[in-house]
C-alpha cells in the first residue's frame, strides 16, 4: 500500500467509526485542496503573469528606450486615432507595431464608431473629441477583424430585431444598415462568408458615422484628418487597407 492509499484508508476508517467528523473532514479536505492548488506550479496565476509581464517590458523596452519614454513623459502626439475590436487576438500595438505615443485607441465590440449621440455614446464622443481637437491626430483608423463576434452577433440577431443580451446586441446594431446591405448583395453566400463581408461593410458604416461628428467633418473637409479603413485576417495572416469612399459608404450629407 502506498503511503498515499494508507491514508486515504485510515481517513475512510476514521470517518466510518466516528460519524460526527463527516463535517470537519469535509472542511479540512477543502483546505487542503485549496492550499495544493496554490501550489501547483501549472496553475494560473494572475498577480505572476502581470508581474512577470510587467517586468519583461520594463527590461527589454522601457529600460532600452530612455530618450522615447522621456519624450513621452511631457506629451503624447499620436497620429492615429485607431479604432480596434476587444477581441484579444487582435490588438493594434501588436499587429501595427504601434509603439507608446503613436496610436490612441479606443477598443470596443466590433470595433464601431456610433453616430454622434451625447447621452447614448458620450464614451465614444469623447475619446474622438479628445483625439480630433486636442491630440490632432491626422487619421482616424479603423480596424475590422476575421472571425468577429460581435459581427457574428450583429448577422445573427432574428430579422423581427428581437434581442435577448442587456448591451451586446443593441450596441452592434450601430452597423445594422451594414447588415441590411450584405443580407441583399451577399443572399448566394453562406453565414461565415456573408459575415466576412460583414466585417468589411460595418468599418464603412463607422467611418460614415466618423462624419457625424462635426468636429471630425471639419477636418476632413480642410484636409487636416483623414478617415481609413482596415480589415485584419488572422486566419491568412494579412491586413487590407482602404480611404473613406462615400460612394460605397452611407456618407452623411456633409
Ligand atoms: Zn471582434
Amino acid at each position: 500500500m502506498t503511503a498515499y492509499e494508507d491514508a486515504i484508508a485510515g481517513l475512510q476508517k476514521l470517518l466510518s467509526e466516528k460519524s460526527g467528523l463527516g463535517e470537519v473532514a469535509a472542511a479540512k479536505v477543502k483546505q487542503l485542496t485549496a492550499e495544493l492548488e496554490a501550489t501547483d506550479e501549472s496553475a494560473f496565476d494572475p498577480v505572476q503573469r502581470i508581474r512577470t509581464g510587467f517586468e519583461h517590458f520594463k527590461k527589454e523596452n522601457y529600460d532600452k528606450n530612455p530618450s522615447l519614454y522621456e519624450q513621452l513623459a511631457k506629451g503624447q502626439s499620436p497620429k492615429f486615432l485607431v479604432f480596434a475590436c476587444s477581441d484579444s487576438r487582435v490588438c493594434p500595438s501588436h499587429v501595427l507595431n504601434f509603439q507608446p505615443g503613436e496610436a490612441f485607441m479606443v477598443r470596443n465590440i466590433a470595433s464601431m464608431v456610433p453616430p454622434y449621440d451625447r447621452k447614448k455614446y458620450s464614451g465614444m464622443g469623447a475619446a474622438i473629441e479628445y483625439a480630433v481637437l486636442h491630440l490632432k491626430v491626422e487619421n482616424i483608423l479603423v480596424i475590422g477583424h476575421s472571425c468577429c463576434g460581435g459581427i457574428k452577433g450583429l448577422m445573427s440577431i432574428p430579422e423581427d430585431g428581437t434581442t435577448s443580451s442587456d448591451f451586446i446586441e443593441e450596441w452592434v446594431n450601430i452597423c445594422k444598415t451594414a447588415k441590411a446591405k450584405v443580407r441583399t448583395e451577399c443572399s448566394n453566400m453562406d453565414f461565415s462568408e456573408q459575415c466576412n463581408h460583414l466585417e468589411k461593410e460595418a468599418v464603412n458604416v463607422s467611418l460614415g458615422n466618423l462624419l457625424t461628428y462635426p468636429f471630425v467633418r471639419d477636418a476632413v473637409v480642410k484636409k487636416t484628418l483623414s478617415l481609413k479603413g482596415g480589415h485584419y485576417d488572422f486566419v491568412k495572416g494579412s491586413f487590407e487597407l482602404w480611404n473613406l469612399d462615400c460612394n460605397v459608404s452611407p456618407c452623411v450629407s456633409v
